[in-house]
């Protein structure tokens, strides 16, 4: 059988110093585990910009359309904050996710123990904490027509639209549901039926999918402002929470500021299964591309790296694989290994991305 096929799109900025991590994990599978992947390389965002004159090029969509998952780092930089809006580096983020059609995006928020004193909340409230937001991604209020600003009585006014069909609240529904079947089993839906009629729809479907396929899961519905109090007042309660685009958008960075550092956060956009059963994915991590620390070697390669582990196991079926990444990067943690995000001034010298690398690729070389 071929290799599985990864196509790398580090992007801007600390992207590339990221993703230079993830290539020698890559590496470490292929060698110690006999797990090989065909990767390839190509330019997305301000990179892309530079040397095509677009965000990203007609062939890097081409290419990410043909292969089993894209990773990506980041995109963007004070150097293409005045470019016009149509070929500013994040259209070409928006095109990966829309022409792939990634309907279904998945952002953990897990606490490692040796850094629940980094959360905000009290340790006991997020210490071993592991919930998984799954946030429709291509439709609802961010895409609804009519949109736009117009004049009315001689005042400007602004209008959006929140519109979701039965479909697209169905295929979000189970790729949630599905998910919770890996976990613990528990769905809760978040949207607000009690004033919006989408909210409605969405609660209904939501229920008609799990009454049909899915009566084994557990599964609670919450008006997404509760499920915002009740994501900082008692995160654990939480398995899978299933939302739509913008309460997930808020909701997500929330439940992720539970966690502590933006350098420890992956995400996954998934879509519909391709002919060989895997479904369309782009794994990156939730972080930007830094240009403040760009180029010094402090940037934290672990949100990068667990995205990787997220392509394990959501494209791959390599669950125990990524379990052996995700143990590696917390048994180190646990040894105390800290990039600068995770330290206070007085901590002592941080690990550099490069040393961060390396004692994850040694906790990995210390589990087989
Ligand atoms: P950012 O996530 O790049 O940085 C926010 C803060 O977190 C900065 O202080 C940065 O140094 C720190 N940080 C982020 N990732 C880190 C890591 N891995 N290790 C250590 N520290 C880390 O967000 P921003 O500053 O608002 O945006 C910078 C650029 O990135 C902008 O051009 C923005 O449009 C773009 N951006 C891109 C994405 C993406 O590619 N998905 C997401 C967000 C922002």
């Amino acid at each position: 059988m071929a290799n599985p096929s990864l196509l790398i799109l580090a992007g801007d900025g600390i992207g590339p110093e990221v993703m230079n991590e993830v290539k020698r994990i890559i590496g470490w599978f292929g060698d110690k585990r006999d797990l090989n992947f065909d990767v390839s390389e190509d330019l997305v965002g301000g990179a892309a910009y530079d040397a095509h004159g677009v965000p990203l090029h007609d062939d890097t969509m081409a290419k990410a359309q043909e292969v089993d998952a894209v990773l990506l780092g980041a995109v963007g930089g004070p150097k293409y904050d005045n470019l016009d809006f149509s070929v500013k580096p994040e259209r070409g983020l928006l095109r990966l996710r829309k022409e792939m059609d990634l309907f279904a995006n998945l952002r953990p928020a897990q606490c490692f123990d040796a850094l629940a004193d980094f959360s905000s909340l009290k340790k006991d409230i997020v210490a071993g904490l592991d919930i998984m937001i799954v946030r429709e991604l291509t439709s609802g209020v961010y895409f609804g027509e009519p949109r736009g600003i117009h004049m009315e009585d001689n005042m400007r006014v602004g209008i959006n639209t929140q519109r979701y069909t039965e479909a697209e609240i169905e295929r979000v529904a189970r790729a949630a549901f599905d998910l919770a079947r890996k976990r613990g089993n528990k769905v809760c839906s978040m949207e607000k039926a009690n004033v919006m009629e989408s909210g409605i729809l969405w609660r209904d479907v939501v229920t008609e999918v799990h009454q049909a396929d899915y009566a084994d899961v557990e599964l609670s519905h919450l008006y997404a402002d509760n499920g915002a109090m009740q994501l900082v007042r008692a995160p654990k309660q939480f398995d899978v929470i299933l939302t739509d685009n913008l309460f997930g958008d808020i909701l997500s960075d929330c439940a992720a500021m539970l966690t502590g550092s933006l350098g420890m956060l992956p995400s996954a956009s998934l879509g519909l299964p391709m002919a060989n059963g895997r479904p369309k994915a782009m794994y990156e991590p939730v972080h930007g591309s830094a240009p403040d620390i760009t180029g010094q070697a402090k940037a934290n390669p672990i949100a990068c790296i667990l995205s990787f582990a997220m392509a394990l196991r959501y494209s791959f079926d390599q669950g125990a694989e990524a379990d052996r990444l995700e143990a590696a990067i917390e048994k180190v943690l646990a040894d105390g290994a800290r990039t600068a995000d995770l330290m206070g001034p007085e901590d002592g010298t941080p690990l550099s991305t490069t040393q961060m690398g390396d004692v994850i690729l040694a906790a990995l070389d210390a589990s087989v």
